[in-house]
């Protein structure tokens, strides 16, 4: 089952003004341009909540959107802008981390990676900080429409060998298309079957 009702609640830098954490939360996070605000527009039947931009170096926030008043769907901003500055990084950095490490309603965190690429170290080392950190994830693969199914595959695979190398179980891994809607049930359902848990 999909979700049926969608909003947009608050935007914020700071974890501690985030709203309640009063319902289960799933937080999406990808390279810059992995194709994040489709994916969340795709899970929530809407065009534009989450905002779609090939613009570099977006504001750097945390967006709260509240679905079918039982979740918490959070966009959080993306990572691994070439020409972004140190500072810039270092800020990005403990913002992401302040929230991801003291979020206590976060049952979730998606991360993003294109599914026409074997996998990127900036990625990589992202994954392996959220799994030191016990940050329980799954993994997105996005934008399958562009690639042959055999090469979708083959990258799967390749991710799946490099995880093994620091994972004793492999986290869930999707494959998904916000541009012919593949993966939306799937990612729907496992957020509602895991918020039961
Ligand atoms: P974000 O920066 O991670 O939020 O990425 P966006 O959702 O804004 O997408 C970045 C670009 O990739 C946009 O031009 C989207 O239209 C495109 N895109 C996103 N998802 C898909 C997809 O599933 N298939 C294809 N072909 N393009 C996509």
């Amino acid at each position: 089952m999909t979700f049926n009702t969608a909003q947009f609640i608050i935007s914020n830098t700071d974890y501690k003004k985030c709203p309640p954490g009063d319902k289960p939360e799933y937080a999406f996070i990808g390279r810059s341009n992995v194709g994040k605000s489709s994916l969340i527009n795709m899970l929530t039947n809407h065009k534009n909540l989450a905002k779609t931009s090939s613009k570099p170096g977006k504001t750097q926030l945390i967006n709260h959107f509240l679905v079918d008043d039982r979740w918490y769907l959070v966009d959080l901003p993306g990572y691994g802008w070439a020409q972004v500055s140190k500072a810039k990084k270092r800020q990005w950095k403990k913002m992401i981390a302040d929230y991801l490490l003291n979020r206590e309603n976060l049952y979730l965190l998606f991360i993003l990676l294109d599914s026409r690429h074997t996998p990127q170290p900036v990625d990589m080392d992202f994954i392996k900080w959220a799994g030191e950190n016990e940050i329980p994830l799954a993994i997105i693969l996005t934008k399958s429409d562009k690639n042959s199914k055999n090469k979708t595959f083959a990258n799967k695979a390749a991710l799946e060998t490099r995880l093994k190398q620091d994972w004793g179980e492999l986290p869930k891994i999707f494959t998904s298309s916000a541009t012919i809607k593949t993966g939306k049930l799937e990612i729907s359902d496992y957020i509602r079957n895991t918020s039961k848990q």
